[in-house]
């Protein structure tokens, strides 16, 4: 980071990150002579690493034919081919796919379809979602007040619609009381939401909306078995929709294309993006189910909604190459292989750390996170900004990993996710963990735990 100002708006107002002037496989290149490995994929966005040859060549093909052209007058041959890779293949399933710029406007799409789709069924009062605490589905106002991360919530609350109500999430390390099993956990939290629907009031509940896994607020949570199977069962009892956000743990981050595959359910409506172009271009997509858009389409005729880059041609080739390569090259074997290796690094590493209280995630999604003590497990001192210091101290040293967590009540607990590349090498896996464990300790030390 360096004081000297920028034109351009940063995150931070004070500092300006180095320039990345290039990058190769699983290693960006900053101006000032470093290699950083980036073992989150920035934020689980670049699952084929950097300047991918075949990517490039077909973006390269693609700018060289056609690069942008308005949906409101053409298709393209990218848009429909990508779309034929990701929908249409389960009878009763996913069938259409639309396709925008990165996950919070698959969300903001995702909330208005299903609003459309229970006015053009008749049943206008469907005007409540319902999501979890501990969530987080983007930073445009409609997907903040859908999620539950009371920290970006917090400076726009007056601004947030009240449609969105949130339960417990399905986060056992916080809020699986002692002694409880799996199974009395899940039939806590299906009570749970099930009340909500009776609260909300009979048949005005719209839709639930979950990521399978969730990413940036707590830190790759997987659900315990069953939850989502009882949270299906409770859509369909009410004639609800279920909503999954995939946008950080979809397109092979967890070893199969959509994570909800390993939960036993499908959804009626899901929301893609990072891992969908791996960053090559800005793109993310609504996926939805045949009886929804059956039910528009014979109704209005017409999705009621629309950005000016829907489907852009680029975009759509970048990301059709980059699931080209994942299916090909059979990265998501490699996910699981990879991803069996890192737990069991990050197990041998931190197992036993008296400040890691839970090691958690599936395939190439991995959080740890820290505990001022693992009995109770106590976090540290939100002032400590510990994944903040953490993020510092391992970029310092040539690792980019993702820090969340620990600012604020309501999120709850410091914790670094990481999200390597799926081609990382096993050499690779190893040279994250460790550098992870001396940055960890390097910032322990210096906070005196
Ligand atoms: N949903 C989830 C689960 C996410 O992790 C994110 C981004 O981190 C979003 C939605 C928003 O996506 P974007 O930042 O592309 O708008």
């Amino acid at each position: 980071m360096s004081t000297r100002t920028s034109r351009v708006l940063h995150r931070s107002l004070r500092e300006t990150p180095p320039k990345a002037i290039g990058g190769e496989g699983i290693y960006l290149f900053a101006e000032d002579g470093r290699r950083v490995i980036d073992a989150s994929g920035g934020a689980a966005v670049s699952c084929l690493g950097h300047q991918h040859p075949r990517v490039i060549a077909a973006m390269a093909k693609q700018a060289s034919t056609l690069a942008y052209a308005h949906t409101a007058f053409f298709s393209s041959e990218p848009a429909e081919a990508l779309a034929e890779t990701l929908v249409g293949h389960e009878p009763g399933g996913l069938a259409y796919a639309y396709f925008v710029s990165g996950g919070s406007e698959a969300i903001e799409a995702s909330i208005k379809l299903a609003r459309q789709y229970f006015i053009e069924r008749g049943e206008p009062q469907r005007q409540h979602f319902i999501a979890r605490r501990q969530s987080y589905h983007g930073n445009t106002l409609g997907a903040l007040a859908a999620g539950g991360n009371a920290w970006r919530r917090a400076p726009y609350a007056p601004l947030l619609s009240a449609a969105f109500s949130h339960v417990t999430p399905a986060f056992a390390y916080h809020e699986k009381h002692d002694g409880e099993s799996d199974a009395q956990f899940v039939a806590r939290l299906a009570a749970e939401l099930e009340a909500e629907f009776q609260r909300l009031g009979p048949n005005s509940v719209a839709a639930f909306l979950a990521e399978p896994v969730v990413g940036a607020t707590a830190g790759a949570v997987t659900a315990p078995d069953g939850y989502f199977r009882a949270v299906r069962e409770i859509c369909d009892r009410h004639g609800a929709l279920l909503i999954l956000d995939e946008v950080m743990c979809g397109m092979g981050r967890t070893g199969t294309t959509h994570a909800w595959e390993q939960e036993g359910v499908a959804p009626d409506i899901q929301a893609i993006a990072k891992g969908l172009g791996g960053g090559y271009q800005p793109i993310g997509a609504m996926l939805a189910s045949g009886r929804i858009i059956d039910t528009i389409r014979s109704g209005s005729g017409a999705f009621q909604h629309g950005h000016t880059y829907l489907a852009h041609p680029l975009a759509c080739a970048a990301a059709l190459a980059v699931q080209d390569v994942i299916r090909e090259d059979g990265l998501l074997d490699r996910v699981k292989e990879r991803g069996k290796q890192l737990e069991q690094r990050l197990t041998e590493r931190f197992g036993n750390h008296r400040h890691v209280g839970d090691i958690r995630g599936r395939g190439l999604f991995w959080a740890i996170e820290l505990v001022a003590d693992r009995a109770s497990r106590t976090s540290f001192d939100p002032a400590l900004k510990l994944n903040q210091k953490i993020k510092a101290e391992a970029f310092a040293n040539g690792l980019g990993c993702y820090p969340g967590g620990g600012t604020v009540d309501g999120v709850r607990g410091d914790h670094v996710l990481l999200a390597p590349p799926y081609i990382a090498s096993v050499a690779e896996i190893d040279l994250i963990v460790d550098k992870l464990g001396t940055a960890v300790d390097n910032v322990l030390r210096s906070v005196n735990h």
